[in-house]
C-alpha cells in the first residue's frame, strides 16, 4: 500500500483539476464583512482558523461590540445543487441545537457568491489537535471530555437528531477547555413523534406503548453515535483509535471482529472501568449498546476524579495537579 511519507519526497502528482465548489487556499474574505439586511452586523475578519472539505473558517469580530465568532465560509454558488441542499440541511439542523457542549450557530447570510455562517468561536482547536500534542490524555481529562460529549449527544438525540459523524476532529474546545461538538454535515433528523404516529402507525388504537414513549429518537439508528463515543474515549486514553490500520479494508475487518486491544505500553494505566465503558459502546449489536442516559452512570465516571479546571496550556501539557 502507498503511504505518504514526509521523509522521502515523491514526485509531485499531476495537478488535479481544481474543484469548482471549493474555496481555494489563498482566498480570504474582504477585511470587513457586512451582513445584508436590517440587522446589518459588520464583522472584522481576523486570522484563518482552519479548512475543511468545503468550508474555510476565519475569526470574525463584530465592529459594534467586539465580540468574536468563527465565520465559516462556503461558496454559495455551488455547482451541484445537491451540495447546497446538503449544506442547507446542515444549517437547519445545527441552528436548532442550543446546548453548552454544542458549537452555537448564530446566523447565516450570503454575500458576493459566498455563504457565511456565524458560529461560536472555539479557539483551542479540536480534540485531534490536543491528543496529537499530548499523545494521550489523563484519566480525569478523559472523564471530563467524555461526560461533556455525552451531554451534547444526549441533547441531540432528545431532539431527534443523530450526529453520525462524531470524531475527534469534529469536537472542538472553547477557551475554557469545554467540549463543543460541531460539523453537522452528516446529521440526520428522524421523523418526529407526530409524523411517525400518523405516517407509520395509522390508527391510534393499535399503537404499541414503546412507540408512544417519549424517549426521543426512535429505533436504534442513534446507536451509531454511541459507537463513536466508544471510539473517541479509547482514542483519548490510548492516543490512537482502536482499529487503526494502514488501509480502510483492514480497519473494517478489524472492526467487524472487534479486534482491538489495550496495549500495555500505553503511557496511561487504563483501569478496568474504562475498558468496561469502551467495550459497552463498542458492541457489534447496536441494540445492545447502552442508552445515552446510561453512559455517564458507568463506574468509570463514578470511581475517579474528573478534571474540573483545565486551561489552554493543557492542549500541550498535562495539568500539574495530575
Ligand atoms: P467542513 O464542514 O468543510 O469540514 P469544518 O466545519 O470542519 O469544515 O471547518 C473547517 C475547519 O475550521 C475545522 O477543521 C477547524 O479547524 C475550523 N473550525 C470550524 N469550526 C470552528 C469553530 N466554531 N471555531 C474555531 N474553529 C473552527
Amino acid at each position: 500500500a502507498m503511504q505518504k511519507s514526509t521523509k522521502d519526497p515523491q514526485p509531485k502528482p499531476q495537478e488535479k483539476p481544481s474543484n469548482p465548489d471549493r474555496i481555494d487556499d489563498k482566498w480570504r474574505p474582504p477585511v470587513t464583512v457586512t451582513e445584508p439586511g436590517d440587522s446589518a452586523q459588520t464583522y472584522v475578519v481576523g486570522k484563518k482558523l482552519g479548512k475543511g472539505g468545503f468550508a474555510v473558517c476565519f475569526e470574525g469580530r463584530t465592529q459594534s461590540t467586539g465580540e468574536v465568532f468563527a465565520l465559516k465560509v462556503v461558496k454559495a454558488k455551488v455547482e451541484q445543487k445537491k451540495m447546497m441542499e446538503k449544506f442547507r440541511t446542515e444549517m437547519q439542523i445545527h441552528a436548532k441545537m442550543v446546548h453548552p457542549n454544542i458549537v452555537e450557530f448564530y446566523r447565516a447570510f450570503s454575500l458576493e457568491g459566498h455563504t457565511y455562517v456565524v458560529l461560536e468561536l472555539c479557539d483551542n482547536g479540536s480534540l485531534t489537535d490536543m491528543v496529537k500534542a499530548r499523545s494521550c490524555l489523563s484519566l480525569p481529562e478523559v472523564r471530563r471530555f467524555t461526560i461533556q460529549i455525552c451531554g451534547g449527544v444526549k441533547y441531540m438525540h432528545k431532539r431527534n437528531v443523530i450526529h453520525r459523524d462524531l470524531k475527534m476532529g469534529n469536537i472542538f474546545l472553547d477557551s475554557n477547555m469545554n467540549i463543543k461538538i460541531g460539523d453537522f454535515g452528516l446529521a440526520a433528523v428522524l421523523a418526529d413523534d407526530q409524523d411517525r404516529r400518523t405516517t407509520l402507525c395509522g390508527t391510534p388504537n393499535y399503537i404499541a406503548p414503546e412507540i408512544l414513549s417519549k424517549s426521543g429518537v426512535r429505533g436504534h439508528d442513534s446507536k451509531v453515535d454511541v459507537w463513536a463515543i466508544g471510539i473517541i474515549c479509547y482514542a483519548m486514553l490510548m492516543g490512537t483509535p482502536p482499529f487503526q490500520s494502514k488501509t480502510q479494508q483492514e480497519i473494517y475487518s478489524k472492526l467487524k471482529n472487534l479486534d482491538y486491544e489495550w496495549k500495555l505500553d500505553s503511557k496511561n494505566f487504563i483501569p478496568d472501568e474504562a475498558k468496561e465503558f469502551v467495550a459497552a459502546c463498542l458492541n457489534l449489536v447496536a441494540t445492545d449498546r447502552p442508552e445515552m442516559d446510561d453512559l455517564v452512570e458507568y463506574s468509570f465516571f463514578k470511581n475517579g476524579t474528573i478534571a474540573d479546571v483545565l486551561e489552554r496550556a493543557n492542549m500541550r501539557a498535562k495539568p500539574i495537579w495530575l
